[in-house]
C-alpha cells in the first residue's frame, strides 16, 4: 500500500519537564537538586514530581496520604498548587514560542505544538535547541522539544527528548526502532478503553499498532483511532488548531478548605468566584447573558444528608459587570440556600457568552455603560497592577476561613509588589 508522504510537515511538540515544581523552583534556589512535588487542590493528591522525587518511587497521581511515609523518610518538599504562578510562567513561556512559529497550538498549561514546517530538515534540530536555551534562559523552565511529521510522533519524539541529555529529538530516521520500544498506552490518543481493546489484540508497542490494517482498525475503532494509526505511519491527519477560539462559558468554583454553614460565609466566596470569572471574560473582551450558581453538600459523605441545587438566572442586558453579576448570582443563592447542611463546593458558571459590543441597546445603556465601564477598568488595572484582588466588593470577605486547604503554598504571587526580593544596601 502506498500513501502520499507529506514529509514536508514538520510538527514540534515543546512540554515543559515536570512543570509546576520547576516554577516552584525558579523562587527557591534552595529546592533545585532535591526532591520535590506539587499537590493537587486541598492538598489530595501528587501532580508533579521533580527527578528526584521520581527516582524514590513517588507515583503520579498518589494521594498525598500514602506517599507521607516516604516524604518524611526522603525530606521531600511538599507544595500546595499556586495555580495563580503555573498559569502567569505558562503565559511567559507560550510567548516566547510564538515568536518561533506563528501557527501554535497551546495543548496545555506546559505543552504546545508548533509548525516547523519552514525550517530545513538539517537545521530543525538546532531550531529545537535555540527554542529550549530561549526558553530556560528567559523564563527559567526546562523544557523537552520533539519534532517530527505528525503531531502524533511530534509526542513519542518528546518522550525519547525527555531521556535524552540534549532534550531536543527530531524523529525522522530509525521511528519504527523508537516505535517498537514505546508503550501502546503511552501513544497519544490511546486512552484506556482503546489500550485495553489493542492489548487484546496482542498490539502492546506503537509499531504494532502503526503495521496494523486498514479495515481492521476501520472496523474494531473509530475515526480518531484510524487517524492515530496514520499520524503513527508519517501522515499528517490531525491539523494544528490553531484558533484561539473564545469560551462559551466560564466556571469558576472551589470544594471548601473546612465545610460550610452559614448562608453569610457562602456569600462570601460565590463572590468571589464570581469577581474572578467576570474579570476573565472582561480580559477575553466578552460578555455574558446568563448566570448559574450552584452549591452542594458531600456526596461521600455518608453521615449527613446530601444536598444539591443551582439556579440560572437570565440577564435582561448582555454584562460582565461585576457588581452586577455579583448581585445576582446571591440573589440565586438566597433562592437555593437551605439551612442545616455542610456545604463542600460553591460555584458560578457565566454562560450565553459574546463578543462585548454585540450586544443589543435599550434607552439607559449608554449612562450606565460608560461609568460602569470606566469602574471595571479601573478595578481591572488596579488588581493586574498591585496583586489580585486588591480592589474587591465588600461582600468577598476579608477572612475566607473557607478557603481552600494549601498547607503548603509557596505563597509566591508574580502579580504581588511584595513578592518582589528585598535587597538592603
Ligand atoms: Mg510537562
Amino acid at each position: 500500500m502506498s500513501f502520499i508522504n507529506n514529509s514536508k510537515k514538520k510538527i514540534a511538540l515543546i512540554d515543559c519537564n515536570s512543570f509546576y515544581v520547576s516554577c516552584e523552583r525558579l523562587f527557591n534556589p534552595k529546592i533545585q537538586k532535591i526532591p520535590v512535588v506539587v499537590l493537587s487542590n486541598n492538598d489530595g493528591c501528587v501532580i508533579s514530581r521533580s527527578t528526584e522525587a521520581k527516582r524514590i518511587g513517588i507515583k503520579m497521581g498518589e494521594p498525598y496520604f500514602k506517599v507521607k511515609e516516604l516524604v518524611k523518610k526522603n525530606n521531600v518538599q511538599i507544595f500546595s498548587s499556586n495555580y495563580a504562578l503555573y498559569g502567569d510562567i505558562s503565559r511567559r513561556v507560550m510567548k516566547i514560542l510564538k515568536g518561533f512559529s506563528d501557527k501554535i497550538e497551546i495543548y496545555s498549561i506546559d505543552e504546545a505544538f508548533i509548525d516547523l514546517s519552514h525550517i530545513k530538515n538539517e537545521l530543525v534540530e538546532d531550531y529545537g535547541k535555540r527554542i529550549k536555551e530561549r526558553v530556560l534562559k528567559w523564563t527559567g523552565i526546562p523544557t523537552s522539544v520533539g519534532i517530527s511529521n505528525t503531531k502524533t510522533l511530534s509526542k513519542v519524539a518528546n518522550h525519547v527528548a525527555k531521556k535524552n541529555k540534549a532534550g531536543v529529538i527530531f524523529l525522522k530516521d530509525n521511528i519504527d526502532e523508537v516505535l517498537k520500544n514505546f508503550d501502546i498506552s503511552d501513544v497519544w490518543g490511546v486512552g484506556k478503553q482503546l489500550s485495553k481493546l489493542y492489548l487484546k489484540n496482542g498490539i502492546n508497542n506503537a509499531l504494532k499498532l502503526k503495521n496494523i490494517s486498514n479495515s481492521w482498525v476501520k472496523k474494531s475503532t473509530n475515526v480518531l483511532g484510524a487517524k492515530t494509526v496514520m499520524e503513527l505511519r508519517g501522515i499528517p491527519c490531525i491539523e494544528l488548531d490553531t484558533e484561539e477560539t473564545k469560551r462559551k462559558s466560564c466556571c469558576v468554583s472551589r470544594s471548601f478548605g473546612k465545610k460550610v454553614q452559614s448562608l453569610e460565609k457562602l456569600k462570601e466566596s460565590v463572590t468571589t468566584h464570581c469577581l474572578n470569572a467576570a474579570e476573565k471574560i472582561r480580559n477575553d473582551n466578552q460578555t455574558t447573558r446568563s448566570i448559574t450558581v450552584f452549591i452542594r453538600t458531600s456526596p461521600f459523605d455518608k453521615n449527613r444528608r446530601y444536598y444539591s441545587n443551582s439556579f440560572t438566572i437570565d440577564l435582561p442586558i448582555a454584562t460582565n459587570n461585576s457588581l452586577e453579576l455579583v448581585k445576582t448570582a446571591i440573589t440565586g443563592l438566597v433562592k437555593i440556600y437551605k439551612h442545616g447542611y455542610f456545604y463542600q463546593k460553591a460555584g458560578i458558571i457565566l454562560s450565553k457568552l459574546n463578543e462585548a459590543g454585540e450586544k443589543e441597546l435599550n434607552l439607559l445603556t449608554p449612562i450606565l455603560e460608560n461609568k460602569s465601564q470606566k469602574l471595571m477598568k479601573a478595578m481591572d488595572l488596579t488588581n493586574s497592577k498591585y496583586g489580585r484582588n486588591v480592589i474587591s466588593v465588600a461582600q468577598a470577605g476579608i477572612n475566607n476561613s473557607w478557603r481552600m486547604r494549601r498547607e503548603h503554598s509557596s505563597r509566591i504571587d508574580t502579580a504581588s509588589f511584595d513578592s518582589l526580593p528585598k535587597i538592603s544596601i
